[in-house]
């Protein structure tokens, strides 16, 4: 609607412009009605609506935050979009109610860029390696060429993979030997109680 409004305006202040000096008054007008249909008052809807972040790491340190209200014990996962205009939005959240793995779309809005795929590493520790991205997320991240970030929810550090710079199998965990993994890097913080929750165990 708003979007409509604005190309008739730029029509009919165009006719006239072409017109000239005669009817310079008449041109006045519809000059003001040109500036008032440019700057519309209506509230922006839909995916429009959402709040949006300069960084993608601070759209990541706000969605950590909904992915820890998600669950504690269930892996929770969404995305993050870029806009046309270069801001970053969070998509919604999903889970697949698993402690150790989640599905979720990479799908984005129409002209908007894929961003980021995000997803939290709930506090298993007696059954996880929780600050390391897993064997799976990086092959995901490097089959699908997106930023990958990681809420760990014992400490509530946010990481960060990013696949065209960060070596993806750097570190062994203590308590895995002979696997190697990365932790990324850490990009944010969020509050957490650290209680560990271990749902597959049934514990
Ligand atoms: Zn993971």
């Amino acid at each position: 609607m708003i979007k409509t409004l604005l190309v008739t305006a730029t029509v009919v202040f165009g006719l006239i412009g072409g017109l000239g000096i005669v009817i310079e008054r008449t041109s006045q007008i519809q000059e003001h009605a040109f500036e008032a249909a440019a700057k519309p008052t209506a509230a922006p809807s839909g995916a429009d609506a959402l709040p949006a972040y300069d960084t993608v790491e601070e759209a990541a340190v706000h969605d950590a935050e909904r992915l820890y209200k998600c669950s504690r014990a269930y892996e929770c996962a969404g995305v993050i979009a870029q806009r046309p205009d270069g801001k970053f939005v969070v998509g919604p959240v999903r889970s697949s109610y698993s402690g150790d793995s989640v599905e979720y779309s990479l799908t984005v809005p129409m002209g908007w860029k894929l961003a980021a795929a995000v997803h939290t590493h709930p506090c298993n520790a007696q059954s996880h390696a929780n600050p390391y991205f897993s064997p799976q997320d990086i092959n995901g991240y490097l089959t699908y060429k997106v930023l990958g970030i990681m809420v760990n929810l014992c400490d509530g550090k946010v990481h960060e993979f990013d696949w065209t710079r960060d070596p993806p199998n750097n570190e062994s965990p203590p308590e895995m030997e002979g696997t190697w993994m990365t932790q990324g890097r850490i990009v944010g913080q969020i509050t957490v109680d650290g209680v560990s929750q271990e749902p597959n165990q049934g514990m």
